[in-house]
């Protein structure tokens, strides 16, 4: 989509530019870190069950590597096209330049409805993606993982594809399966790190989260375990959703229930009780202190901005709220914790992952939890700090770390 007259990439690079101005960066190194690196498009034939023939196109883009290999998700979604991967692999760059880990930025999709194929057809799509992408890709090169729509089980087929050219080779992606080399604590670690953000905003301004009215947009991977996480620290979960719409009790719901209902397939909707229903569109301007968008992009926008009642928005979801919606809950009052740093525990915890993989070492779930503590808290300080002594936004304060922290590395390999 591309609302208010920007595509998602020129709405990154808005916030970029904001930044950049802060740190008053050349405009040679603006050019640079506002283009990509490389970009793929590649042809996806799948055979379905009934024997129809689909081509799906795919993408992979790495926006820059300075830093590290390329890192970031691979996204099945009918919305995908390159304009969006461009996006979220930018995303990256600066999100794991922001965490001080030592990856650079890249993004992959299929533009696809994964939600009405069968195993066979996604693991046979998955296998022709792996394939099709894999002379880009390697350990120490660009190293996907999951994101909206895809999974562990996707990532142990995109590991096996690549494997059986390269040799055994868990590195290749994060997000696996406890039993291909994945990480204890890796699947929560997004959702968790989310609620690390969310403790270190209400220590800072005194806030207690016993009884903390929390809603939360998409109950997937992210939506869910943050919820799960609000609720073991006492908040109040009052509203959720999912694609089909959402519920909300102000007294708060049964987030383990919830979880139960939705992980055996059903739909928020259908979840018994004296909840109220709500559509994904009165979800985000309903009562709360704390939003939590965990779905798509650009769901809150300059049309529902002025509506949304909570304090502070913590982006959990990647490019969730636009430039237009960011300015008017800026002059609202409303604080923004940017997706750059509140969603950043999924690629702290996949760096985990990689370490533990390319080193062949276990780390327990413990350590991984107290690790990803420590780097989403240093993050959130740090970026607090920069936007208290700058006067500026939180989002403005992460990208200008992030930026700074690329620049040196691209001037320091003479790329520029
Ligand atoms: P997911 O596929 O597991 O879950 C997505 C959820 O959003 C589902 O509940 C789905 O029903 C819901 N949804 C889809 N369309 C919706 C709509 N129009 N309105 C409301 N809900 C809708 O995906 P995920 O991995 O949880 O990712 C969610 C967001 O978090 C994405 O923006 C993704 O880029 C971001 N993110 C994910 C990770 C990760 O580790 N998975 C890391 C960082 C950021």
């Amino acid at each position: 989509m591309a609302r208010e007259g920007l595509t998602a990439f020129q709405a990154v690079n808005q916030n970029f530019e904001e930044a950049a101005s802060i740190l008053d960066l050349d405009a040679d190194m603006r050019s640079v870190l506002t283009t990509t690196y490389r970009e793929i498009s590649v042809q996806i034939p799948v055979r379905l069950d009934n024997g129809d023939l689909v081509v799906a196109q795919g993408y992979r883009v790495q926006h820059n590597g300075a830093r590290g290999p390329y890192k970031g998700g691979i996204r099945y979604h009918p919305a995908a096209d390159l304009e969006e991967v461009r996006a979220l692999a930018s995303l990256m760059t600066w999100k794991t330049a922001l965490l001080d880990v030592p990856f650079g930025g890249a993004k992959g999709g299929i533009a696809v409805d994964p939600t009405s194929m069968s195993d066979g057809e996604l693991q046979r799509m998955t296998r022709r993606y792996a394939n099709g992408i894999a002379h880009v890709i390697g350990p120490y090169r660009d190293i996907p993982a999951p994101d909206m729509n895809t999974n562990a089980q996707t990532m142990a087929w995109f590991m096996d594809a690549y494997s059986s050219r390269a040799g055994y080779t868990p590195a290749i992606v994060t997000g696996k399966p406890l039993s291909l080399g994945g990480q204890p604590g890796r699947e929560p670690a997004t959702g968790r790190g989310v609620v690390y953000i969310l403790e270190a905003y209400a220590a800072e301004h005194g806030i207690a989260l016993p009884g903390l009215p929390v809603i939360v947009q998409g109950f997937g991977n992210v939506g869910s375990w943050a919820a799960r996480e609000a609720v073991e620290r006492g908040c109040l979960v009052v509203g959720v959703s999912d694609r089909f719409g959402g519920i909300y009790d102000e007294r708060g719901l049964d987030v383990p229930a919830l979880i139960e209902h939705a992980t055996s397939g059903g739909k928020l909707l259908d979840f018994a009780g004296d909840h109220r229903e709500v559509s994904n569109e009165e979800l985000l301007v309903s009562p709360c202190e704390v939003l939590i968008p965990a779905a798509l992009d650009e769901q809150i926008h300059q049309d529902n901005a002025a509506q949304v009642q909570a304090s502070v928005v913590i982006e959990a979801a990647n490019y969730p709220t636009t430039p237009g919606a960011d300015k008017i809950l800026h002059d609202r009052g409303i604080t923004v914790v940017p997706d750059i740093l509140a969603n950043a525990g999924g690629v702290t915890g996949s760096y985990f992952e990689w370490t533990r993989n390319i080193q062949q070492m276990p780390w327990t779930e413990t350590r991984f939890n107290e690790a990803l503590r420590d780097y989403m808290v240093r993050a959130y300080d740090a970026t607090s700090a920069f936007a208290r002594a700058q006067r500026c936004t939180l989002r403005q304060a992460a990208f200008a770390i992030g930026i700074q922290r690329v620049a040196t590395a691209v001037r320091m390999r003479g790329y520029v």
